[in-house]
């Protein structure tokens, strides 16, 4: 890479304290790749319910950042630099973003684990994201993607990742499933469960807005735990049998407490939302004697999950663009914030201007 060929500084959304907020600022461009990295330029970023974390610096984010950092994670963009030792990719690929930084000697990683490695680095948490026009990542974690797609679903395929990691822990094709909370990823969970032909899909979510696009993404029946006993409409739906398998994408505990209850005798629970708090189980009567199995969904199975997705996307069995519902330029990133803090957006995309 000749540095000289790139702008010193670009406009970056940055956690500049240890305190609630982000501040768009003037950045350096990342320098000096290393012989395994790539430079990607960054066409669409997206915006995750993570960065709202980082946002508000809850209790998680003051335990894992060091500001100052340029923070995001999910995206899409085109290579414009390669490190000497790189040669599977080339200036002008288009890519999407796997955003755990693995080490690759831990043994999680040498044992085709690694997405728990045990010294993972993430994007935009701890090292500097993708909320800029430039961005230095390993060249493993830039995932070529067709030069057809649209930079906003490449921005999104690293929550799509999670869905698709989260359908797949068992074969569903041909089974009663329950996705639990329809935010992003429950709704492209209901899109993937469909496309491999799970059924019926039931979908709950206590907001009707959500709701509306479960029914968009192909549910058979949705239902609001606000205004409906979920467990005795799955149950006369299912004519008494319950579901067979329970994806819990809301990591809400009532919502957990409903997906055991109407999971049945030999079915699978997936568990990919995360609870604020600890969540008690009744172990006895929904885990032990119905003789099902629990799964913890953590990222994506690295490289196997983005094959997944890749095609999924690639074949047109799933459309992840009703999604995304807004796009901002990334000066105007509080307008997306914004409106994802008051339920009132899925996706958000964020255009770097430089
Ligand atoms: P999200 O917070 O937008 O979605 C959660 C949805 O659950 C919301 O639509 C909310 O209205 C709904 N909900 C809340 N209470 C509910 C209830 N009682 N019953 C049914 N639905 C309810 O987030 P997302 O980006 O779609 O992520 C889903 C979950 O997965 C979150 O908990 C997130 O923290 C977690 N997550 C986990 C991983 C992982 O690797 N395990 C990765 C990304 C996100
Ligand atoms: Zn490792």
């Amino acid at each position: 890479m000749t540095d000289e060929n790139f702008p010193t500084e670009m406009s970056a959304i940055i956690k500049k304290e240890k305190q609630p907020g982000l501040e768009l600022t003037n950045w350096p461009v990342p320098r000096n790749l290393g012989p395994q990295e790539v430079l990607v330029n960054v066409k669409r970023a997206s915006i995750c319910g993570t960065d709202l974390h980082i946002y508000k610096w809850d209790q998680w984010s003051a335990a894992h950042m060091e500001p100052p950092l340029v923070v995001g994670h999910e995206m899409g963009g085109e290579i414009v630099a390669v490190g000497s030792d790189v040669h599977h990719l080339k200036i002008g690929d288009h890519v999407s973003v796997e955003t755990h930084i693995t080490c690759g000697h831990c043994m999680q990683c040498l044992t085709g684990n690694g997405h728990i490695c045990e010294n993972v680095k993430i994007l935009g948490v701890h090292v500097d994201g993708t909320y800029a026009s430039y961005v230095k990542i390993p060249a493993l974690n830039a995932i070529p993607m067709p030069k057809n797609m649209p930079w906003e679903v490449l921005s999104i395929m690293e929550p799509f990742g999670n869905a698709v990691h989260t359908v797949f822990a068992e074969d569903i094709s041909g089974k009663s499933v329950l996705i639990t909370g329809a935010g992003p990823i429950g709704l492209m969970a209901i899109a993937v469960a469909k496309a491999i032909g799970a059924g019926p899909i039931i979908t709950t979510d206590i907001s009707e807005y959500r709701l509306d696009f479960a029914k968009k993404m192909g549910a058979d029946l949705v239902l609001n735990p606000k205004e409906t006993d979920v467990i005795n409409e799955i149950l006369t739906y299912t004519d008494g049998e319950g579901v067979e398998a329970v994806l819990e994408m809301s990591g809400a505990e009532p919502a957990i407490h409903q997906g055991f209850e109407v999971v049945q005798p030999g079915g699978h629970v997936a568990l990919l939302g995360l609870p604020q708090n600890n969540v008690s189980l009744n172990l006895t009567d929904w885990v032990i004697f119905k003789a099902i199995r629990i799964y913890g969904i953590t990222g994506r199975r690295m490289f196997e999950t983005w094959f997944r997705a890749r095609k999924l996307l690639q074949t047109n069995r799933v459309n992840l663009k009703p999604l995304i519902t807004h796009s901002f330029k990334l000066s105007e990133f509080e307008k997306g914030f914004d409106l994802l803090m008051k339920g009132k957006a899925v996706k958000v995309t964020l255009i770097p201007e430089d």
